[in-house]
């Protein structure tokens, strides 16, 4: 779309050209991976190539990487190989963790947005040993990073059975990834928070991790996953894994432009809030918080000029609940929905971070003013 400012890069991030080019080629060929000809096997080779790609993202072996059709699917999962045993969870994990099992124990978050060390402590000394530990590396909202190898550290510490999963869909292309020195059992990637296309991601396993199968049926996937290959799909994953790793450098760019964008917005508006603005953060997220000014009002406002970011709520029958991300950071009702954010990524450019704050500024004096009047 032209003249669009793109924002929402934790929702979806735009598919890097090279990786469209290559989705499109390898989908104008004929070719099933488990075939024995030719075309089979020149399928396979982009499966096997692609699973070297996430493999070296992640610090693993291929051998460790079962392509998914997403990270809800990775995470689900994993989860439910648990099922019946005791599994905390961080209160602050995308739904696919949340809402994967009735009977998860929720770990509380900091104001910040951090885990709670303590009540983590006190959760993994009392009751049943816990199975499973869920921490995510990056918060979707936030962009908040979690301490993710001290706390693999703190569980397996106390409980040597102990399996721990981190979904790390925000994390690659932003921070190094490294599942070796993180010490996880478990790991989800979802391709098009990378500049991979939609419907694909991966689990990663550590060797002698259980996976139970995730679908029956033929032998793909090392008989974990039944189903013939989304080999385009899988192969622009392959690809969006290894520019994530040599445009990581590039990603630092972004930060000057938050903290502009951060600063401006509280030059214009001072009573503005940045949620987790002390914590460890990605540079690409930010979550700007402007109690009593609805964020669904300035999204459809930004909107009608062509700049698209997200809310801290979503819609939920006709009404806007506030993020459970945001509550469990102890924000209340109004904050929570009165929050924006804004995610930058690989092609972001220092004139949209102008323009939003452009027309945020002129969004933001219309209220001011309809409060004046109504006063
Ligand atoms: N985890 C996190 C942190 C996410 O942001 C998302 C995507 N919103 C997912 C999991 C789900 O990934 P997918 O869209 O590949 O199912």
């Amino acid at each position: 779309m032209k003249n669009t400012v793109y924002l929402d890069y934790n929702a979806t991030t735009p598919i890097k050209p090279a990786v469209v080019e290559l989705a499109c080629e390898i989908m104008s060929a004929v070719g099933n991976a488990s075939s024995v000809h030719s075309h089979g096997r020149h399928a396979r080779k982009h499966v096997e190539g692609a699973r070297q790609q996430v493999a070296n993202l992640a610090g693993v072996t291929p051998g460790q990487v079962i392509f998914t059709g997403g990270a809800t699917e990775s995470n689900n999962a994993v989860l439910k190989h648990f099922t019946g045993k005791r599994i905390l969870v961080s209160a602050i994990e995308h739904p696919s963790i949340r809402n994967a099992l009735p009977d998860v124990e929720f770990i509380p978050v900091t104001p910040d947005g951090l885990l709670d060390m303590d009540a983590f402590e006190k959760m993994l000394d009392e009751g049943t040993p816990p199975a499973l530990i869920s921490v995510m590396m990056v918060n979707n909202e936030t962009g908040v990073i979690q301490p993710v190898a001290e706390i693999t550290r703190m569980a397996k510490a106390k409980h040597k059975d102990i399996f721990v999963h981190t979904d790390a869909v925000q994390a690659a292309g932003r921070i190094k990834i490294d599942f070796p020195a993180l010490n996880v059992d478990y790991m989800s990637l979802s391709a098009h928070k990378m500049g991979g296309p939609q419907g694909v991601g991966a689990l990663i396993a550590a060797p002698g991790a259980p996976v139970t199968k995730f679908i029956h049926g033929g032998g793909q996937e090392k008989r974990q996953r039944a189903g013939t290959e989304n080999v385009a799909g899988i192969a622009g994953f392959g690809l969006a894994a290894e520019l994530a790793v040599s445009d990581m450098e590039n990603y630092q760019r972004l930060l000057p432009w938050r903290e502009k964008l951060e600063a401006e917005i509280k030059r214009i508006a001072p009573e503005m809030k940045v949620f987790s603005q002390n914590a460890p953060r990605v540079a690409s997220t930010t979550a700007l918080c402007l109690a009593g000014l609805p964020a669904q009002t300035q999204l459809m406002s930004l909107d009608l000029e062509n700049i698209a970011v997200s809310s801290g709520s979503a819609c939920s029958s006709g009404t806007f609940k506030p993020s459970p991300i945001l509550l469990a950071m102890g924000a209340g009702d109004e904050d929570a929905t009165s929050t924006l954010r804004i995610s930058m990524g690989w092609a972001t450019e220092e004139t949209d971070i102008d323009r939003f704050i452009e027309v945020w500024t002129k969004i933001y004096e219309r209220a001011c003013e309809k409060t004046k009047q109504s006063a």
